[in-house]
């Protein structure tokens, strides 16, 4: 069981994904067709170095980036590469850091130009059944209710909810309990307590829940090689309403200002 956070824990934490937010924010001004996610990666590492934290991702187990870059059908985990982002294509984006002892994590899927009318009600669907799961983040909920909530909202819409790969405790680790699954049962699983703070990150597939790892040993995609999408915030569980740390107030200020605004507005008519 993750112990609860102190007040200043949870200041400090606040400002590591407060950071994340404006990293990703940064990556939203450069995203288009002709950059590589390798480029996205080396804007963001510089970003975070320029402001007082490591990349938390970097040397994690070994992965060598500072953000996963998972274009179309990588769900998550992508290593940045030489590859380069095309019209049409959608990429999340997932970026941590390291401050003061603690971390930030947070993920967001763009859209790369125009992209299809299904892959756009992808976007907005799993962007939207991450918040449906956050709404549970309160005091006495459980993970379950997290996750039945994410499941409902997803497969109502006619996609599929990946199972392996699931949401995390956060704090002076990475990764720490409870797992918080995108899908589950109402009423079940650990119980939620004020100060834990949790990252939920629904991982949402066009086709079906099936997964595969790449040869790279790191890059997840979908098995059937439809895409997928990734919202992230981390949130703290709190007795009325759930305090969320992160925000994509500043990517989508951006979004808002460059394209015809949120991913899933920039579909082909
Ligand atoms: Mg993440
Ligand atoms: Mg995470």
């Amino acid at each position: 069981m993750l112990k609860d956070k102190t007040g200043d824990a949870i200041e400090i934490m606040r400002e590591c994904n407060l950071l994340v937010s404006k990293t990703l924010a940064e990556i939203a001004g450069i995203i288009r067709p002709g950059v590589t996610t390798l480029e996205l990666d080396r804007v963001a590492e510089e970003y975070i170095l320029d402001h007082g934290a490591l990349p938390g991702f970097k040397g994690y187990n070994g992965f060598p980036g500072t953000l996963c870059t998972s274009v179309n059908s990588q769900v998550v985990h992508g290593i940045p590469s030489s590859y380069v982002l095309k019209e049409g294509d959608i990429v999340s984006v997932d970026c941590g850091v390291k401050m003061n002892g603690y971390y930030g994590d947070t993920a967001y899927t763009y859209a790369v130009g125009e992209i299809a009318a299904e892959v756009a009600e992808l976007l907005r669907v799993t962007y939207e059944a991450l918040f449906r799961g956050i709404e549970h983040a309160i005091v006495g909920k459980r993970v379950g209710d997290i996750g039945y909530a994410v499941q409902e909202h997803a497969e109502k819409a006619g996609f599929s909810v990946v199972r392996e790969m699931v949401g995390h405790g956060l704090g002076q680790s990475l990764h720490e309990k409870p797992e918080i699954p995108n899908y589950g049962r109402r009423g079940k699983g650990a119980l939620l307590k004020k100060g834990m703070v949790l990252c939920i990150e629904p991982m949402i597939n066009l086709g079906g829940k099936g997964i595969v790892q790449e040869n790279d040993g790191w890059t997840i995609r979908t098995r059937d090689k439809q895409p997928s999408a990734h919202y992230e915030l981390a949130v703290v569980v709190e007795k009325d309403r759930p305090d969320i740390l992160s925000t994509f107030e500043y990517i989508e200020e951006v979004l808002i200002n460059k394209n015809k605004g949120l991913p899933w507005q920039n579909k082909r008519p």
